[in-house]
């Protein structure tokens, strides 16, 4: 579709594949990518939620997760900004490969993190590296509205040039009073004045960032050191953590008294497991995973962040018993309908 053709009226469903249509690099290893829908349908979702690609690296395809960093407020695209580490192969392969006119299936839109879950008048967003896709995307829906909104926004990079957005939000920010921008670094680019606040994310910053914090909704989002170091501020602080909202982008650390006591799997106790669509029965043990018992049957189960956020691995339960730990990649209906992650 070009661009200039006026959109149908029909909203994109993960059927249908995605036209990569345009890529702008961010800061040292992040880009930017656009997507279309091939039919020219619109984009709805809630800022702030995922979609799970499917990309065809050799060897197979692997499935990666990532934000929506676009709003639904602008629905003709989608874009999604993703950040390669060191070692990376997923990312690594979009950031090389991925060129315009070449089309990916994705599966999606899907997670809860998202204000239109918890409406507020005040918003503290707080980000780390690429954790800022998810606020870019709320921000921008907030800006689209037209009113003015009331959000301070915290970035947290290791230095000024790593920055995702950084201009982008500045001129936003520029435009409207509501959004309050704060960009903490850990050190500074040489030559080049710094203005914003030096060091890493504490109370003392807080205070002085936005004096009301208590009123605010807390959104958080990046690696989990960072997400538990702000959690520790902010009850310290005496902040109602029943405002506080977060997204891992990485399997969080398992708390033994937050394991469910109700069933206890079994290593020693042995079980079978039919996969119906292929006609195999396999033996595991009670505490295999529907995915793990899969790919030793031979089979493939697409799957993508191995921790229960994404939703890539779900398939349908037919009959028995399976016990399910998850982090949110399953909804209620998903599990009304019969299914359970494999992972
Ligand atoms: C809800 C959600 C939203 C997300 N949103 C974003 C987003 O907006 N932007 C973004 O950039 N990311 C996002 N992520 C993270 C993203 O899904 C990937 O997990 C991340 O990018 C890593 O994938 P990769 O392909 O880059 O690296 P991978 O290839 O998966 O490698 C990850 C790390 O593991 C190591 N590794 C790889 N293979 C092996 C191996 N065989 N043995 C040992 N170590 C290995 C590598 O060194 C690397 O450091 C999100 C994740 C979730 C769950």
């Amino acid at each position: 579709m070009s661009v200039i053709e006026k959109p149908k009226l029909a909203f994109w469903s993960d059927a249908e594949e995605l036209e990569c249509v345009s890529f702008l690099p961010e800061a040292p290893n992040v880009m930017t990518f656009c997507f279309q829908s091939v039919s020219g349908a619109l984009f709805s979702y809630d800022p702030g939620q995922f979609l799970t690609l499917e990309l065809p690296v050799p060897g197979g395809p692997l499935y990666r997760t990532y934000t929506i960093s676009s709003s639904p407020s602008r629905p003709t695209s989608l874009t999604v900004t993703v950040k390669a580490q060191a070692g990376s192969v997923g990312t690594r392969w979009m950031l090389d490969h991925l060129r315009p006119g070449m089309r990916i299936r994705a599966k999606g839109p899907a997670g809860s993190f998202s204000l239109v879950n918890h409406p507020a008048n005040k918003y503290l967003f707080i980000s780390a590296g690429s954790g800022i896709t998810p606020m870019m995307s709320m921000t921008t829906y907030l800006y689209d509205a037209g009113r003015d909104p009331d959000i301070v926004f915290v970035n947290c990079a290791r230095r000024p040039s790593e920055i995702i957005f950084r201009e982008r939000l500045e001129h936003s920010a520029s435009r409207i009073n509501g959004i309050s921008l704060k960009w903490v670094v850990e050190e500074e680019d040489s030559y080049k004045p710094w203005t914003g606040y030096l060091g890493t994310f504490n109370q003392l910053m807080l205070g002085l960032m936005a004096q009301d914090y208590l009123e605010r909704e807390v959104f958080c989002c990046g690696p989990e050191p960072f997400m538990q170091a702000v959690r520790e501020v902010l009850v310290g602080l005496g902040y109602d953590m029943e405002r506080y909202h977060q997204e891992s982008f990485h399997a969080p650390t398992i708390d033994v008294e937050d394991v469910p006591d109700d069933v206890v799997p079994d290593e020693e106790s042995k079980a079978v497991i039919a996969f119906t669509a292929s006609g195999i029965t396999a033996n595991c043990t009670q505490t295999d995973t529907v995915l793990a018992a899969a790919r030793t049957a031979g089979l493939v189960i697409p799957s993508g962040c191995s921790m229960g956020i994404c939703g890539t691995c779900k398939v349908r339960k037919t009959q028995g018993q399976v016990h399910m730990v998850h982090n949110g990649g399953i909804t209620d209906d998903d599990i009304e309908e019969g299914y359970t992650n494999s992972k």
